[in-house]
């Protein structure tokens, strides 16, 4: 199973951020793996942007009981 892993920089760098393009200090990098562990790519965040995809990904994480309707 694809992995994706947070980590944090022991040393926070001021670069632009991959996922806003803002130059911040970036806090976090993050690497996704492959099923055996590779990685196939990473991203450099600010703590803003890697605070909101952490989020958003534990909220993937559930199964979505609502249904939409949208009628006109
Ligand atoms: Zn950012």
């Amino acid at each position: 199973m694809p992995q994706i892993q947070f980590m944090a920089f022991l040393d926070p760098r001021k670069k632009k951020c991959c996922c806003c393009d803002r130059t911040m200090m970036l806090t976090r990098k993050i690497n996704f793996l492959d099923e055996e562990g590779r990685l196939v790519g990473d991203l450099e965040l600010c703590s803003g942007c890697a605070d909101t995809l952490a989020e958003v990904l534990n909220v993937g994480k559930e199964v979505v009981e609502k249904e939409w309707v949208f009628e006109q």
